[in-house]
């Protein structure tokens, strides 16, 4: 890239006549974010920017708090609320950063630098791209709605992922209305143009509906009672139940609250093909097809993958996957210097039957070939960080501590003296890998992870001076083996089930649901907003929901 070669010059040039040369200073390196997401805000937020030349770039130049995103779709919260300009997030924190309002096309891994499009407008000679070249990139694209190609779902269905979405799926809503109010419209058609339809049952379709719903039975039948009866909402899941992330007891309540709100679940359905008046759905135990025929159809069925990143992750080699594979440190595998966070990234945990033979081999001090219980223990929180699938599994097998693991392995248990072999030791091990578990595709995920990897480049230039760090089972961390891999910890989840009520999933197994629930939900998504600006536009818009309800002009 002509620009990056250029500022590369001008940045090593000493000053001509002022002060001793600068040639010792190290060159600043170059950090790109690709996203404005979750996990880039959260990486940009906690990032020492004065250490590195940082550039962000991404096509929208806000973050939005997805989650009051269905709240945008009925007018219970203002869109501008939900939106925090990114530039604003730097100038607070009187951060040297560029900002590039564009979308990166592609990453060229072997040329370090990525190649973006710019969003608003080309320069004198109509091309609006450039290239960007970086030392690290951090890759935080998110990820894409996936319709698993079903025919007509990208013509007819909305999608609910973007700020713009949620204000188109609002515009409609009352469009329906309007339209089934004109005087020319038979009852049949009615029920038809009043038939809202929510496809998939997880988090977002659910709460959508229950924003719907209340929608329609607190303010819509209000100002447009003549239609009221024809008016009906519609769940189709493919999965038996709906919400089935999260418990059953939170699957079955918000099952049984839609049910009573009048709201049609259909589980098991799955849908084959969406045309202008009807979808078709597939009864998967029967076989059956059926035409429903809607006026609204919003799909929120699965995420996909940018084009951006699988073009990418077949350079890395890594085709046919759907997310971008790293390491526990969030490094890319097979890269230089590329990060992965969010959506569309999966980290792919290393087996530690893999590393079975080191492992053995490090806690054997004496090098007797065989391993005494306080060999095991001595080196066992470091297996557990570099291995978190070892808590996992002694947890699900109710073991109290390691020697309850070993002694599997030996197959009797004369704890205390035990002495194992290498043979025993991996039978011990040899059913802790089932344990391994993914992390889901969340804002909770991205944040943290953005957060993590921020620590790590703030103390990137430390660990170097430092390489013997807390971990003495290096395995594959590469350049990042003294610090800890990243640790997801779930602080639970929320789903918002419309009528004031709400259900909660908080760690411990403990459930909640109910009134008191919608208040500690309206308590956390208040504390999460990201300034005081939008946090008070979110409190407000609540207020003046309470008090005057929604506003349903267009
Ligand atoms: P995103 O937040 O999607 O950010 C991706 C960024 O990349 C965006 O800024 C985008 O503009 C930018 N970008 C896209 N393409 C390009 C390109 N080619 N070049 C440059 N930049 C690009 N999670 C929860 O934990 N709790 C919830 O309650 C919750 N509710 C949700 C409700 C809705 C309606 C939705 C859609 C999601 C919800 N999520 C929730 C999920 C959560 O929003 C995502 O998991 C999270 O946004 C992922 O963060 P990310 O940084 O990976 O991606
Ligand atoms: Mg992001
Ligand atoms: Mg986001
Ligand atoms: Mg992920
Ligand atoms: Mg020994």
């Amino acid at each position: 890239s002509g620009g990056g070669i250029v500022a590369y010059a001008d940045s090593s040039r000493p000053e001509e006549g002022s002060g001793p040369p600068q040639q010792d200073v190290p060159r600043k390196k170059k950090v790109v974010v690709l996203g404005t997401g979750w996990g880039g805000t959260s990486f940009l937020k906690n990032l020492d920017c004065s250490r590195y030349d940082v550039k962000v770039i991404s096509p929208r130049n806000y973050f939005a708090f997805t989650p009051l995103l269905p709240s945008v779709t009925c007018g219970t919260v203002e869109a501008r609320s939900i939106v925090e300009p990114i530039r604003r997030m730097f100038e607070k924190k009187n951060k040297d950063v560029a900002y590039y309002e564009a979308e990166c096309f592609k990453i060229d891994a072997a040329k370090k630098a990525v190649h973006c499009r710019s969003a608003v407008g080309t320069n004198l000679d109509g091309n609006g791209d450039f290239e960007v070249d970086y030392d690290y990139l951090v890759v935080a694209l998110g990820a894409t709605v996936n319709t698993f190609n079903t025919p007509g779902v990208m013509e007819h269905c909305h999608f609910l992922k973007e700020v713009e979405d949620a204000q188109k799926i609002r515009k409609s809503v009352l469009d329906c209305f309007e339209k089934a109010s004109l005087p020319n419209i038979s009852e049949e058609e009615k029920r038809k143009i009043l038939h809202f339809v929510v496809i998939g049952g997880g988090p977002t379709g659910v709460e959508f509906t229950a924003e719907l719903h209340d929608f329609l039975v607190e303010d819509l039948v209000k100002i447009y009672p003549a239609i009221q009866e024809f008016v009906k909402i519609t769940i189709i899941q493919s999965g038996e139940h709906i919400l089935n992330t999260f418990d059953e007891r939170i699957a079955a309540f918000a099952e049984t609250k839609f049910q009573r709100d009048g709201i049609e679940v259909n589980t098991g359905f799955r849908v084959l093909k969406v045309s202008d008046d009807f979808i078709t759905v597939k009864n998967k135990s029967t076989g059956g097809e059926i035409l429903v025929p809607y006026g609204m159809a919003i799909w929120s069925a699965g995420i996909g993958t940018r084009p951006v990143i699988t073009d990418f992750m077949n350079q890395v080699g890594q085709a046919k996957r759907r997310a971008l594979a790293t390491n526990e440190w969030l490094r890319v595998r097979e890269t230089d210097g590329v990060y992965a966070i969010g959506d569309c990234s999966s980290i792919s945990q290393r087996k530690i039957m893999e590393d079975i033979s080191t492992i053995f081999k490090v806690a054997d001090k004496d090098n007797s070939g065989t391993l005494t219980l306080k060999e095991i223990s001595d080196i066992l929180e470091d297996i557990c960080i570099r291995y978190p699938q070892v808590e996992l599994y002694m947890k699900s097998m109710h073991m109290l501590d390691i020697a309850d693991l070993i002694a599997s392995g030996v197959g009797d248990s004369h704890k205390e003296s035990m002495v194992v072999d290498i043979e025993e030791f991996k039978n011990a091990l040899c059913h802790v890998d089932s344990q391994v578990k993914t992390v889901p595709a969340t804002a909770q995920v991205a944040a943290q992870q953005g957060y993590y990897l921020a620590d790590c480049f703030n103390k990137m230039d430390h660990c170097k001076e430092h390489p013997e760090g807390p971990l003495r089972l290096s395995g594959s961390g590469g350049d990042h083996h003294n610090f800890r891999p990243f640790r997801y910890k779930h602080l639970g989840q929320f789903a918002p089930l419309g009528g004031e009520q709400a259900a909660a999933e908080l760690p411990g197994d403990w459930v909640s649901m109910g009134h008191s629930t919608q208040w500690l939900w309206y308590s956390v998504y208040a504390s999460k907003q990201v300034s005081w600006r939008t946090r008070v536009l979110v409190v407000s818009d609540w207020t003046r929901r309470f008090i005057f309800g929604r506003d349903s002009s267009r």
